[in-house]
């Protein structure tokens, strides 16, 4: 099969946990036909998985100078993944534009508070903390806050894709369990997808759960409307380990083909294409 792809992957420039090579060696050893290195943007804070702005400049040579070395048996491409903090600070802001970049992924992994961006993908118990000490125990405050969040994301532009659109259900669902069941947060999904597909964005099924916890962003129940709203889709790994360039994506794909899913999209030739799903 030709599908053999994976655009949002980490490395030791963030918090991946080896060199951009090793991951592009194994995507090469599994026949992979394009591979795009997207390390965590930097930000004005620290973090310690975002990269330091002063590694930039290596990172992009790195990229680049990885990109010819393998020129001819895989197709590498430069990204990044962007954090939307605002509008500021996101994939739209002149910073990240003039990057010589091949692409750029916009997420949202912080929301704004009256204390400044607190970090909503983190382990459950401190997710706990959050929602108690920044919007009042109330979980459907801090998951509107999020999908709103991702909407000015999308409504600003900047990127080609949304980088996993409903990771927040992952802690909203630990903290409430059924909680993607309810009425008001189907209903919010429902706006969320039509505005996105109104604003013709791409988006990625991220498969770095699907190990783990049996789920993708978004969701697999969302597949159906993803699918009648022609919202164009890049299935990613987001991986930080070599072993898990493919992580999920077969999967992901057959779930997509038994939702009607005839394409993918995947980067040829530097641009973004529809490409049929094969046989799995
Ligand atoms: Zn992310
Ligand atoms: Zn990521």
């Amino acid at each position: 099969m030709d599908n053999l792809t994976n655009y949002h992957t980490h490395s030791l420039y963030c918090d991946g946990s080896a060199s951009i090579e090793d991951f592009v060696k194994e995507a090469i050893r599994q026949g992979f036909s394009s591979y795009g290195v997207s390390s965590h943007s930097p930000i004005p804070f620290d973090t310690c998985w975002n990269m330091n702005r002063g590694d930039l400049p290596a990172y992009l040579d790195e990229v680049h100078f990885i990109k010819k070395k393998y020129e001819g048996r895989i197709e590498i491409y430069c990204g990044l993944e962007i954090d939307y903090l605002g509008a500021e600070y996101n994939p739209s802001s002149p910073f990240f534009q003039e990057l010589p970049l091949d692409y750029r992924i916009g997420s949202v992994h912080f929301l704004k508070t009256e204390e400044g961006y607190v970090d909503i993908d983190t382990a459950p118990e401190q997710f706990k903390e959050t929602v108690f000490r920044y919007f009042d125990g109330n979980i459907r405050k801090l998951v509107e806050k999020y999908f709103d969040t991702m909407m000015q994301m999308i409504d600003t532009g900047g990127f080609d894709f949304v980088g996993h659109a409903d990771k927040v259900s992952m802690n909203a669902s630990s903290f409430l369990p059924g909680i993607t069941r309810e009425h008001w947060y189907k209903s919010l999904i429902h706006e969320y997808f039509e505005f996105i597909a109104q604003k013709e964005c791409m988006i990625e099924i991220n498969t770095k759960a699907w190990r783990s916890k049996r789920l993708f962003f978004p969701n697999r129940e969302h597949f159906g409307l993803i699918h009648k709203l022609h919202i164009p889709v890049v299935v990613n790994a987001d991986t930080h380990h070599p072993s898990l360039v493919n992580d999920g994506r077969f999967d992901a794909l057959k779930e997509m083909l038994s939702e009607g899913f005839t394409h993918v999209r995947q980067l040829s030739g530097g641009q973004w294409i529809n490409v049929e799903i094969g046989s799995l």
